[in-house]
């Protein structure tokens, strides 16, 4: 559908000369997206600068039944972010952090605000927000809000959902629900502001938020290990929880193929160990106290040596050598950049499970396309694997294409077998749709459409996503 002139004219001069732009040179970049999947169009880029007129914009788009969709800063994985027709509403103007309360350690601020930003301006105050994603130079906090985005650090302080106490949404309807208190205890009917989280833009525009900061711990201790196994993984997990508890921030598994793609794809990286071992772990402690006697570290990680949980390990001697072991893991997703097509499958399971669903989905996916690379790696501490399979190096990309299909459906088949989820952190986008349904009942499909229409009767906001 072509969007009327005249609802274009009204529409730029109720954003004024700074909140529009039409030059196809500067809206390019915001219609294709980090995957190269999606190609996008529009009749007009929005940039709001305040809630105001956020407000405005909605309700215009809402009186004339015009769609919009909601973009940060475009490193969504599931195409929810590009138009397909709807105007696009960028954040980027709504970029202020509006306040710092040191004691209640909280900040308020605008969605366009990026997590790097946010992460700045809390550190500049001697505290810390711990959402941490390799996307986080670009990724906003209205974008993370709005895919209940995880990362390294979900292990000690949760998802996005789990960061967030307050929120400010305009909804489908154009009105402001202002809900910024930044309170840790509000028993005061729903709580609605869950809803917008994770909602992928499907449910309004959220433009500022109140989230919460914390002590950055002084000690951080970080180290690579190698492994045989996926369970000794896990067991290496279990094993840490007990001496460390919730002090572990990052546990990341690492297979092979990563490292050795990661070393060739992206310039800059070292191996943290040799030879190499079928599976590594990245893993990170953050203290107040530096562990002593039989729990430090390296006391710690020589019995796992004994005992075989881990066949070699490093403990990062500075700060330089502790990033150059995060960067190798950051760096799992551009490495697979350059190998071919990449078939990505973002899942959870019980972490008790993990082990079982990377072998049996491994098997599944070598008995329809042998020769598949499988590269499953991931923040395996809350149970996330990103499960990709790689085009075989001698199969022609049309032959894997043909085979995705059956692939994914085999994989997921798996997931759902052992209780997991389709969608771990990436959310569903459009790209995930119609699994979506194989994964919800029927009472939940129900509930959840009726709360789209309860808040967007007309399907204005981001309408072809999730649904
Ligand atoms: C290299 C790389 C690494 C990544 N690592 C991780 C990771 O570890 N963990 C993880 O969870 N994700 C990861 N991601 C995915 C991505 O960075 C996150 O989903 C991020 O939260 C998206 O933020 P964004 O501002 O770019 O949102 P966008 O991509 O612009 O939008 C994403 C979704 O949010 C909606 N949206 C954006 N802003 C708003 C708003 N203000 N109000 C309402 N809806 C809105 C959009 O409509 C869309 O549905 C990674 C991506 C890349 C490219």
């Amino acid at each position: 559908m072509t969007l009327a002139v005249k609802h274009i004219d009204a529409l730029k001069a109720l954003l004024g000369p700074k909140g529009h732009k039409t030059n196809p040179d500067d809206v390019a970049p915001h219609l294709h997206e980090w995957r190269d999947r999606w190609q996008g169009h529009t009749p007009l880029l929005a940039m709001p600068g305040d809630t105001a007129q956020v407000g405005d914009l909605v309700r215009y788009c809402a009186e004339h039944k015009i769609a919009i969709t909601p973009q940060g800063g475009n490193t969504g994985l599931v195409g929810a972010q590009i138009p397909q027709g709807e105007i696009l509403l960028l954040t980027s103007r709504l970029n202020k952090v509006r306040s710092l309360d040191a004691s209640n350690a909280t900040m308020t601020v605008e969605a366009g605000v990026t997590l790097a930003s946010a992460r700045a301006a809390a550190a500049d105050a001697g505290l810390l927000f711990p959402l941490s994603l390799a996307s986080e130079g670009s990724a906003t906090m209205g974008g993370v809000l709005s895919t209940n985005a995880g990362g390294m650090e979900v292990l000690r302080y949760g998802n996005a959902r789990d960061l967030a106490l307050g929120l400010e949404v305009v909804t489908p309807r154009g009105e402001m629900l202002d809900d910024l208190k930044g309170l840790r205890k509000d028993n005061s009917g729903y709580d609605l502001k869950q809803v917008f989280i994770g909602a992928e833009g499907t449910l309004g525009v959220i433009t500022a938020a109140v989230v919460k900061l914390y002590p950055p711990p002084p000690f951080r201790l970080t180290a690579w290990c190698a492994l045989q196994t996926v369970d000794d993984a896990i067991a290496l997990l279990a094993h840490l929880r007990h001496r460390y508890g919730d002090a572990i921030s990052k546990f990341e598994l690492v297979p092979q193929i990563g490292v050795d793609y990661a070393l060739k794809n992206v310039p800059g990286n070292r191996a943290p160990l040799s030879p190499s071992a079928p599976w590594h772990v990245l893993l990170e402690l953050g203290l107040f106290a530096p562990p002593g006697g039989d729990h430090t570290l390296e006391q710690v990680l020589a019995s796992a040596l004994q005992n075989g949980r881990i066949t070699d390990a490093a403990i990062a001697q500075s700060d330089t050598q502790a990033m150059q072991f995060v960067r190798m893991r950051e760096s799992l997703s551009a490495a697979q950049k350059g190998e071919g097509l990449a078939l990505k499958h973002d899942i959870s399971v019980p972490v008790s499970a993990i082990a079982k669903f990377i072998e049996t989905a491994s098997a599944e996916v070598q008995s329809l396309m042998p020769a598949s690379r499988i590269f499953a790696f991931g923040h395996v501490g809350d149970g996330n694997v990103h499960f990709d399979v790689l085009q075989p190096l001698q199969t022609k990309a049309h032959a894997f294409e043909t085979c995705a299909p059956h692939i994914t459906k085999a994989v997921y088949t798996t997931v759902l077998a052992l209780g997991g989820s389709i969608s771990a952190e990436h959310g569903i986008g459009v790209l995930k749709r119609t699994e979506l349904r194989h994964q919800k009942s029927k009472v939940q499909m129900q509930a959840m459409r009726a709360i789209k229409t309860a808040f967007d009767p007309d399907n204005i906001m981001n309408p072809r996503v999730l649904f």
